[in-house]
C-alpha cells in the first residue's frame, strides 16, 4: 500500500512586547521564580483584565504580511481548564472571532531526496491568547513548582490547513513562519526560550482517498530537529498500526527526543470540553479600516518580496534567492555587500559559501556580529576583480581576517604573499616549463582527453605556488596546444 502523509502545524509564537498582554507586569524572559507575574497573572479575585494594544498590532502586522484579511473585530474568550499553572481556571483566548483569517506562506523544501521546490502553504487563521505559567518538576524533590512568570506571554497561535505532505515540507514550513516573525521583529524568536513551539497534527492516507485518515498532535516541539523527528516517528508508527491491522486513535502526544519516539499524552476521550464563551472582562478587539491600512503601508520589505527582487534585479536563481531571505540577518548582510559589488552571483556564493561555512565552524557566532562584515568582504572581492588576488588567494584573506589578523585586505595579500603573477611573460615560462616535463600528458591531451588538460592547469599553478591567474593559464596553454 501507498501512503500519503498529511500534516498541519499549529505554532505558537511569544510576542516581544514590553509587558504582558492583559497587564503592565514586564514580559522578561526568565528571572526568580513568580518575579514577573503581578496579581492578573496570580489571578488575585478583583484582578481585571486590560489589553495590550502593542500585540494586538503585532498579530496584524503578522496577519498582513502573509496576506490574510485582519479582522476589524475580534473576540477574546475564555478556554475552561484546570491546571496547576493556570490560577484563573481558564485562559484567554480568541475562538470564533480570530484577529487574522487566511494567508498563505511559501518556503522553500530542501527534501533528503531529490531536488529543492517551493511551497506554499495555506493558513486558516492566527488567533491572540495569553501564555500560561509552568509547573516545575524536579527542582523541589516530590513537590511541583508553579511559576507564574510566563503566565499572561502575549502569543499568537498559527494554525494551518492540512496541506504538507512530508516532515521536509513542515520543517520548511516552520522555517520560513520563524524567518517571517522575526523578520517583522514581533518575537525575538529565541526557540530555546519557548517563543516559538509547533505542535504537528499527523495522520496517513492511502494514496487516492480524499478522506483525511485520523490525525495524533504532537505537543511542543520547540526545535526544528524535533520536529522533523517527530514527525518522521509518528508516521511510521501509524503506518505500521495500519498494515498490521490496527488503527490510529485520535490523541496528544508527546516527543521523547531522548529516545526519539512519541507517547501518548492523552486520548480525545478525555479531551477537555473547554466551554468557550466571550470574555465578559474584555470588550471586543476592534481595528479601523484606516488603522490596518497604516500597518499595511509600514510594513518592511517582506522575505517573499526580496526573493522576487533577487531574482528579478539581481538575477539570482530561485534557490539562492531563497537561501539569501531565509533570515533577515542574512538577507541584510547579503544586501548589504550587494550595494558593493557589482557581481551578485559572486556576492552570494560568498554569503552562502565561505561566509556561511566559517560560521557554521565558530560556535555562539551570529552573521551581524561576523568580523568579516560587508564592507571587508567587499574589499576582498574588489581585488579578485581586478585580478590581485585569484579567488584561492581571496578565501586566504578571509580567514585571516575571520581569524583576528586584522581587517586591511591590501595589507594582508602583501604579508601573505598572494599577489597573483599576472605578468604574462613569467607564467608563459612556467607553462613551457611543464609542457617540456610533461610530454604524456600533452599527448593526452592531443588524442581528445580534456582531463590531461585540466591536469596541465594544476601543474602550472601548483610551479606558481597557485598565484598565477587561472584566467592567464588557460588561455597560455590553449595557445601554445591547439
Ligand atoms: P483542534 O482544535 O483539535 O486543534 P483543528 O481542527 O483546529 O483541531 O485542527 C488543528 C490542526 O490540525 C490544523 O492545523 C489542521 O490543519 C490539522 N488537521 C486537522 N485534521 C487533520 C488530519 N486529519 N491530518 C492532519 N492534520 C489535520
Ligand atoms: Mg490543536
Amino acid at each position: 500500500m501507498q501512503w500519503e502523509v498529511v500534516i498541519g502545524l499549529e505554532t505558537h509564537v511569544q510576542l516581544s512586547t514590553k509587558t504582558k498582554i492583559f497587564s503592565a507586569a514586564d514580559n522578561e524572559f526568565g528571572g526568580e521564580p513568580n518575579s514577573h507575574a503581578c496579581a492578573i497573572d496570580m489571578a488575585l479575585p478583583g484582578a481585571l483584565p486590560v489589553l495590550n494594544r502593542e500585540a494586538v498590532l503585532r498579530a496584524a502586522r503578522f496577519g498582513l504580511a502573509i496576506g490574510a484579511k485582519v479582522a476589524e473585530k475580534s473576540v477574546f474568550d475564555r478556554k475552561n481548564y484546570f491546571y496547576p499553572d493556570l490560577p484563573k481556571g481558564y485562559q484567554i483566548s480568541q475562538f470564533e472571532h480570530p484577529i487574522v483569517l487566511g494567508g498563505k506562506l511559501s518556503c522553500l523544501v530542501t527534501p533528503k531526496k531529490g531536488d529543492p521546490y517551493i511551497k506554499v502553504v495555506e493558513l486558516t487563521r492566527a488567533h491572540l491568547e495569553e501564555d500560561a505559567g509552568k509547573s516545575n518538576h524536579g527542582i523541589h524533590p516530590g513537590e511541583t513548582g508553579v511559576d507564574l512568570n510566563r503566565a499572561g506571554t502575549p502569543l499568537i497561535e498559527i494554525v494551518t490547513e492540512p496541506v504538507m505532505h512530508s516532515s521536509d515540507e513542515a520543517v520548511a514550513y516552520a522555517r520560513a513562519l520563524h524567518a517571517l516573525v522575526v523578520w517583522l521583529g514581533i518575537t525575538e524568536g529565541n526557540m530555546q526560550n519557548g517563543n516559538f513551539r509547533c505542535d504537528a497534527n499527523v495522520s496517513v492516507r492511502p494514496v487516492g482517498d480524499p478522506k483525511l485518515g485520523t490525525r495524533c498532535e504532537i505537543k511542543n516541539l520547540n526545535s526544528f530537529r524535533f520536529l522533523q523527528s517527530a514527525i518522521d516517528y509518528e508516521v511510521n508508527r501509524q503506518i505500521e498500526l495500519i498494515e498490521d491491522g490496527g488503527k490510529v486513535v485520535q490523541q496528544t502526544r508527546l516527543y521523547d527526543p531522548e529516545n526519539d519516539e512519541t507517547r501518548p499524552m492523552r486520548s480525545k476521550e478525555d479531551s477537555m470540553d473547554y466551554r468557550y464563551f466571550p470574555d465578559p472582562d474584555l470588550l471586543p478587539c476592534v481595528l479601523s479600516a484606516e488603522e490596518i491600512e497604516e500597518l499595511r503601508r509600514n510594513l518592511p520589505e517582506l522575505p517573499h518580496q526580496m526573493f522576487e527582487r533577487l531574482k528579478k534585479e539581481d538575477g539570482l536563481s530561485e534557490y539562492d534567492a531563497g537561501i539569501l531571505t531565509s533570515s533577515h540577518a542574512v538577507a541584510q548582510y547579503y544586501d548589504e555587500l550587494a550595494h558593493l559589488v557589482d557581481d551578485k552571483k559572486a556576492a552570494a556564493n560568498w554569503v552562502m559559501g565561505e561566509l556561511s561555512s566559517a560560521l557554521k565552524q565558530s560556535e555562539g557566532m551570529t552573521i551581524d556580529k561576523a568580523p568579516v562584515t560587508p564592507a571587508v568582504l567587499a574589499a576582498i572581492m574588489a581585488r579578485v576583480s581586478d585580478g590581485t588576488i585569484n579567488l584561492k588567494g581571496a578565501k586566504k584573506v578571509f580567514s585571516a581576517v575571520w581569524n583576528g589578523e586584522g581587517t586591511d585586505v591590501d595589507g594582508l595579500i602583501g604579508t601573505l604573499g598572494l599577489k597573483q603573477i599576472s605578468d604574462a611573460g613569467a607564467i608563459e615560462k612556467m607553462v613551457d616549463e611543464v609542457l617540456a616535463r610533461n610530454g604524456a600528458m600533452v599527448e593526452q591531451y592531443k588524442s581528445g582527453k580534456q582531463k590531461a588538460f585540466n591536469a596541465l592547469v594544476g601543474q602550472v599553478m601548483k610551479v606558481a605556488r597557485g598565484k598565477a591567474s587561472p584566467a592567464v593559464v588557460n588561455q597560455l596553454l590553449h595557445r601554445k596546444l591547439d
